[in-house]
């Protein structure tokens, strides 16, 4: 096992199945182009040899689908039958939930039982504003049939000060009254906001105003929630739990388990680190060649992690995943 000064390993992998989306979130994609596809993505054959390899090689014990949109994929059903032997404990995946009412039976059919959806706004003109791609309806319509199937969903929003600051409260309302769980993620200084610190701080709101805004109208408590876990948890005694992911304001990078795999086959340690390890080549490889490579580059991805402080990078979270 290949663990760090810090007792870090990586247990957790999220692997962009795709770079391209049907949105052009204006956090994520400044240009506002959508459904590029990277070049020499790679096959789902591939990816699940991928996966494979990591289990043996890292340790990791969890797997997120991500993108990109997982969903536009049509890698997506073929990667979810090569891992399905795999022996993880956990198999979740992260949608804007555009297509998610037509995915809904390749997903339990692959018994994926947790689904992470963004959702930023409840408002339709807002949603079209932000998301530049995609209908708010249909995001919902999804919600409401995963729902119905059993599956338990979190909800992603990203906190935006000009954009959503006035749908915490209906975004939260929303959540508890469903059971999902509503987890805000503090914006993060990732692609072109790692360039424009004026931009970042005019729209980042941070989990101190986020708590506030909150308690004034449900009273909280702090919740228990796993070592490794990104999202400090409240509960509102009576009504549900909510999270926020405050990269900014609390990083969690001295418990940092989390691996990623772009969808041309590199790894990155830490989203904060420019580096990156490139596996594609080793994935033709026989076992016994593959792995001891693979270890190689895994050691070097554990040494970019960051010591304490999240401080953002250029990578776009649409190639890697968020
Ligand atoms: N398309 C899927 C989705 O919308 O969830 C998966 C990929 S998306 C890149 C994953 C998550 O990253 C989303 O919840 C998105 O809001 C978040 N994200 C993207 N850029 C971000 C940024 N600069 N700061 C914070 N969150 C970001």
């Amino acid at each position: 096992m290949i663990v760090d000064r810090q007792g870090r390993r990586f247990r957790n992998l999220r692997i962009s199945l795709t770079a391209a989306c049907n949105y052009a979130c204006t956090y994520c994609v400044p240009d506002g182009k959508r459904l590029v596809a990277a070049q020499d993505e790679l096959s789902a054959e591939a990816m699940g040899r991928a996966v494979a390899y990591l289990i043996e090689a890292a340790g990791i014990e969890r797997l997120r689908i991500t993108g990109g949109e997982p969903l536009v994929s049509p890698r997506l059903e073929p990667f979810l039958r090569v891992i399905a032997g795999l022996g993880l404990q956990d198999v979740s995946l992260t949608s804007n939930g555009q297509l998610l009412a037509r995915k809904l039976p390749v997903l339990l059919d692959a018994g994926i039982r947790r689904i992470n959806v963004s959702l930023d706004t409840l408002d339709a003109n807002a949603f079209g504003r932000i998301a530049r791609g995609g209908d708010l309806a249909s995001v919902l319509e999804g919600l409401e049939q995963a729902s119905a199937a059993g599956m338990r969903i979190k909800l992603n929003m990203v906190p935006l000060r000009d954009a959503n600051l006035d749908q915490v409260l209906p975004l939260l309302e929303y959540c508890l009254e469903r059971g999902f769980e509503l987890r805000f993620i503090e914006l993060m200084r990732m692609g072109h906001l790692a360039r424009d610190g004026a931009g970042f701080q005019r729209q980042f709101v941070g989990l101190a105003e986020l708590l506030e805004l909150i308690g004034e109208r449900h009273p909280f408590i702090q919740a228990e929630s796993a070592l490794d876990a990104t999202a400090m948890r409240y509960e509102i005694p009576g009504q549900g739990f909510f999270g926020v992911i405050a990269n900014e304001s609390v990083p969690f990078c001295r418990t940092c388990s989390r691996l990623r795999l772009s969808s041309t086959g590199w790894l990155h340690g830490c989203l904060s680190s420019g580096s990156r390890h490139y596996i594609g080549d080793l994935l033709d490889k026989p076992r016994h060649l593959a792995l001891p490579a693979m270890q190689r580059l895994l050691v070097k991805a554990l040494a970019d992690k960051q010591e304490l402080i999240f401080s953002g990078g250029a990578t776009v979270m649409k190639i890697i995943g968020g």
